[in-house]
This record gives C-alpha cells, sequence and structure tokens, in this order.
C-alpha cells in the first residue's frame, strides 16, 4: 500500500505539489469515490484509480534523460556542490539515482532512474555498455590514436584499456565510445597519448542517445528507449 499522492506523483499526473491540488480539486477516485486526503493508502495492484474519469497507470518505476551541465557533481547529495539530483523534484531525491558517474567538468547524458536492477546491469563490466564522448582536448590529437585506442592502452591501472572507437572530427576534437567506465577514463586515455581533454560530453549510452535535449533539463524516456535499453 503506499500514499494516493506518491502514487499519482510517481504515475506521471504531476509533481507532489500539482497531484494534491488534483486530490483538492475532486478530480481524482479511488474505486469510484472521490478522494479527500493524499495521504490515503492505495494498493496500486487493487484500486482502481481514476483522474478525471480516466485511469492512472501506475508505473513503479520511473526513467529520465538527463542533459548534465558542468558544475554540478554525479551523487545523490553533497555538502559542498549542487547535485544532478538538486535538478529533479526534491520528492524523487531519495528514491532516484543517477546512473554511472560523469565528472564535474563533463556534460552529457546521464540517466535517472529509481529501477536498481536496470542500473546494476548497465553499470555491470559483463555487459560493456557503450558510451560515446564527444572530446575536445589541447593540442593535435596524433595519427596514432584511433590505432592505439582501437589495440586498448595503458592508463596506470593493472588492465590495459578494452578496444575503444575513435572518431576523428578535427585536429582537437573527436568522438571516443568506450565500453568500460573506468575512473577519468576518457581524459587519461587522451593524457596517455599526451593531450589534455578540455571539453567533455557524453552523447549517448548504450541505446539512449542526448539529441537536442536542453543542457540542465530533463525528459521522460520513451516507450520504445525504453524497450531497447531493456533488451
Ligand atoms: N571519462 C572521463 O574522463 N570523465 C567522465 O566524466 C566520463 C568519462
Amino acid at each position: 500500500m503506499i500514499r494516493l499522492d506518491k502514487f499519482l506523483a510517481d504515475s506521471g499526473v504531476g509533481t507532489r505539489t500539482d497531484v494534491k491540488k488534483r486530490i483538492r480539486e475532486g478530480r481524482i477516485t479511488v474505486n469510484d469515490a472521490v478522494a479527500k486526503k493524499p495521504d490515503l493508502k492505495v494498493d496500486p495492484e487493487q484500486d482502481q484509480i481514476l483522474f478525471d474519469h480516466r485511469p492512472v497507470i501506475y508505473e513503479k518505476y520511473s526513467y529520465y534523460l538527463f542533459h548534465k551541465p558542468a558544475g554540478c557533481v554525479t551523487a545523490r547529495c553533497d555538502r559542498l556542490n549542487r547535485t544532478v539530483m538538486d535538478f529533479f523534484p526534491e520528492s524523487m531525491r531519495k528514491e532516484f539515482a543517477p546512473v554511472g558517474r560523469l565528472d564535474k567538468d563533463t556534460e552529457g547524458l546521464l540517466l535517472i532512474t529509481n529501477d536498481g536492477e536496470l542500473t546494476h546491469r548497465l553499470l555491470s563490466p559483463a555487459y560493456h555498455v557503450k558510451k560515446t564522448y564527444f572530446v575536445q582536448v589541447d593540442q593535435k590529437i596524433p595519427d596514432t590514436t584511433a590505432g592505439q585506442f582501437a589495440e586498448g592502452v595503458d592508463i596506470g591501472d593493472e588492465k590495459r584499456t578494452l578496444p575503444a572507437d575513435l572518431k576523428i572530427l578535427g585536429d582537437r576534437e573527436a568522438e571516443l565510445t568506450i565500453s568500460e567506465g573506468r575512473f577519468h577514463q576518457v581524459k587519461r586515455m587522451f593524457a596517455s597519448v599526451g593531450c589534455k581533454v578540455t571539453y567533455l560530453k557524453r552523447i549517448s549510452m548504450g541505446t539512449l542517445t542526448l539529441g537536442t535535449l536542453e543542457k540542465a533539463t530533463y525528459r521522460k524516456l520513451t516507450e520504445q528507449e525504453l524497450a531497447s535499453l531493456k533488451k
């Protein structure tokens, strides 16, 4: 059993504040009775809950694509820095978490969800989920770099990096696709060929792409995106 306002917020009816308003307006019914209180306990499996006479479908888990701006940390809470979760409503912060980590100065695609199982799978080294980054560096990328990255490079860890795909876009710009998630991996890979990363943005992860999503905003994954992610 869960609170009616949580049920409605989880199901995408609106924020907790929005859904309380909808309840006050008498637009929510639970088993044909107009709901009066946001803390009414409901059973998502058994109770029939309507908003403006239309059934509300309960979503146990939600998935958001977030365009992380630089300057915030990928954590749920932090005493000193703004976190990626600060861009989301307060009511979500306890339950939701980012999938993986981007550095404070890295921008781009971050998946935010309360689905722990999917998070675990996407982060598992066994799945080798591909992540593509747009990278700018401080000097010309050596011609040998794509070959070296394809072979795997020594970045000071026990093992060399797994084969990665480098697409050179300009003297100091490239797209790099990696299938691991080691600490500062992209920065350390470029450091291994003498380049310092000056700008880093994740543009895709698995089947998800950032597209034209505005910086510092988020949107729900489409059903298609979710289905392909779970495949
Ligand atoms: N690699 C990095 O070096 N930093 C990131 O934020 C992500 C990948």
